[in-house]
């Protein structure tokens, strides 16, 4: 779901071109493809005249509607691993609605963290599985 704030109309999926009013968001953009700001009266890329209209950016809800559609499968299929395990090591319905809660707030606290901080989280996590790599290879020798 995408909401154009150009004709107010929400969208299904996430279409790069509003259905309804044939704007874009957040970008103007070329025949080609190439991503322009909002100003932009040429393409910067092609040098084409032919930009789409820019609805502008797009609202937080929407971005958080195509969030939750991105990431909803995934937690659903988190859960059910999740439910299968406990169910294998039968432990309380309680620590499985508290282990839940912990996941959502996750899930949540890094939707809303900025880009910046994720890009610091995913270079850590690469980092630290570069050097689990490097280790697992000098145990091996
Ligand atoms: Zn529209
Ligand atoms: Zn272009």
């Amino acid at each position: 779901m995408r909401f154009c704030p150009s004709c107010r109309n929400w969208v299904a999926g996430r279409p790069v071109y509003c259905s309804n009013c044939g704007r874009t968001w957040n970008y103007r953009i070329c025949p080609r493809g190439h991503l322009n700001p909002p100003d932009a009266n040429y393409c910067s890329t092609c040098g084409s005249l032919d930009l789409s209209s820019c609805s502008g950016m797009e609202p937080w809800f929407s971005r958080l509607a195509g969030f939750v559609s991105k990431t909803l499968p995934k937690v659903i299929l988190i859960g059910f691993t999740v439910l299968i395990l406990l169910n294998l090591s039968q432990r309380s319905f309680e620590n499985l609605v508290g282990f839940v809660i912990v996941v959502g707030i996750l899930v949540i606290g890094y939707s809303l963290l900025p880009r910046g901080i994720k890009r610091v989280l995913g270079w850590v996590w690469v980092m630290g599985r570069k050097r689990i790599n490097s280790r697992g290879q000098n145990a091996r020798r």
